[in-house]
């Protein structure tokens, strides 16, 4: 996958690829089609906020959920 990713506090991103993440039994991937950066996201790259590094920002998104694990409930939407 590719990610926009903090390394250094208030650093410019850098775009990285990054391996695609396992899917628990319970939980989901979610192939992010479109993501925003807001304030918190701010805060974690000027260090107010602590977060570890390396970072990837972006919590508020949108995206298709795929795949999906066994037992989870998801279906084929997510928002995070
Ligand atoms: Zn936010």
């Amino acid at each position: 996958m590719r990610a926009a990713v903090l390394r250094e506090i208030r650093q410019p991103l850098s775009l990285e690829e990054w391996p695609d993440p396992d899917c628990p039994t319970d939980g989901v991937v979610c192939r992010v089609l479109a993501s925003g950066i807001c304030r918190s996201d701010w805060h974690a790259w000027e260090g107010g906020d602590p977060v570890p590094m390396p970072h990837i920002p972006g919590h508020e998104y949108c995206g298709e959920s795929w795949p999906w694990g066994a037992t989870s409930r998801a279906g084929p939407w997510a928002t995070g």
